[in-house]
């Protein structure tokens, strides 16, 4: 496994993660996910991606419960957790990014992780109701309460998070240094566009997710929704229209011969994909078993294979370029 920096920060990241979303709970249990991240945690991963919102609170207690049991030194892995949806109704717990609420969400993400501090806390969504500068100084206070060690943002316009930095640049306070947002294959737009020139300029991190666009580029929906899958899961409906769009299935089948000149699985080609870009940190994978983050694990070994010309082959088919 190699290892990247976050950004301009001093952290490395495994350029390979883990994260909970839809699994823990929903397909994994305890037992579940110890194995799960211990087969992550041997392949040299060293962050573990949550959010308070998954499975209404209860991935962070299975992975609290995890980590219990896998008793590993603290310095040697990263935990995030995220705010902004937040698990009641409550007005002003919710769809927010105010004092109140961020203050309360992190003191209930830690308890359910039973950890004293997370190492990242990401503004899972921008909150335009709330003013920037209370939402940077209810950050910067919850990092010198010592209850995480870095901020960050998912899915923020490049405008917003401008305005978040420079606003703590203005008052000395700790700035957000990385990004969530969504990367694979099907959703290049926010990564290759204005993001590039961003990413650079303030040196922000980006810890990227769903590689496998939810399952659909492991060629898995080909012959429609498996039993056992992520598109067959109750409650997860919204994504049918996705893993069954024929044109997106196509796409998917054109990778075929590539993965195969590779000597890989479509998975494999896929993550390795997303960590050719110099500005993806670490790539969060998701499983719903271990076998698959031990498949999944293999993706690294397959990046410095991947030429240019497949690079091409690939923007072609994704229609980011034109075939010459
Ligand atoms: P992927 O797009 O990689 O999808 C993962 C799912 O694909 C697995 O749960 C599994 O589902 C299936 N899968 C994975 N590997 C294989 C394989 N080798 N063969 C066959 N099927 C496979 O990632 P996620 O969408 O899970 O996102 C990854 C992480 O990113 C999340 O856990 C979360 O931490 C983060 N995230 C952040 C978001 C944000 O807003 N900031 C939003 C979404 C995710 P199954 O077996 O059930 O079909």
């Amino acid at each position: 496994m190699k290892y990247r920096h976050l950004g301009r920060t001093g952290i490395q990241v495994s350029e390979l993660s883990f994260g909970s979303w839809v699994t823990f709970h929903n397909q994994a249990g305890v037992k579940s996910a110890v194995d799960m991240m211990s087969a992550a945690y041997d392949a040299g991963v060293n962050f573990f991606d949550n959010a308070e919102v998954y499975a209404g609170g209860k991935s962070e207690s299975v992975m609290g419960e995890a980590l219990k049991e896998l008793k590993w030194n603290r310095g040697s892995y990263l935990i995030s957790t995220k705010l902004y949806w937040g698990i009641t109704e409550v007005v002003n717990q919710k769809n927010t990014l105010n004092r109140k609420y961020l203050i309360e969400g992190i003191a209930g993400s830690l308890e359910r992780l039973q950890l004293d501090y997370v190492d990242l806390l990401y503004c899972h969504r921008p909150d335009a109701t709330t003013p920037i500068e209370e939402t940077v100084w209810a950050m910067h206070n919850i990092i010198e309460w010592g209850q995480a060690l870095y901020w960050g943002t998912s899915e923020w316009a490049a405008s917003e998070i401008t305005q978040a930095i420079e606003f703590a640049e203005r008052h000395h306070l700790h700035k957000p240094v990385v990004e969530q947002p969504q990367y694979n294959l099907f959703e290049q737009g926010r990564m290759n566009g204005d993001y590039a020139r961003f990413y650079k300029t303030y040196g922000y991190g980006t810890t990227i997710w769903s590689p496998l666009a939810s399952g659909l580029l492991t060629g898995k929906y080909q012959g429609g929704i498996p039993k056992d899958s992520r598109g067959a899961l109750k409650g997860y409906e919204w994504l049918s229209n996705h893993l069954t769009d024929e044109q997106k299935l196509a796409k998917v089948a054109a990778l075929e011969p590539i993965a195969k000149g590779l000597g890989c699985s479509l998975p494999q080609l896929a993550i390795a994909w997303c960590l050719k870009n110099p500005f993806v940190s670490t790539v969060i994978t998701g499983a719903s078993r271990v076998e698959q983050v031990h498949e999944n694990m293999k993706s690294a070994a397959v990046v410095d294979n991947i030429t240019p010309e497949m690079m091409d082959e690939m923007d072609v088919i994704f229609g980011m370029k034109k075939a010459e």
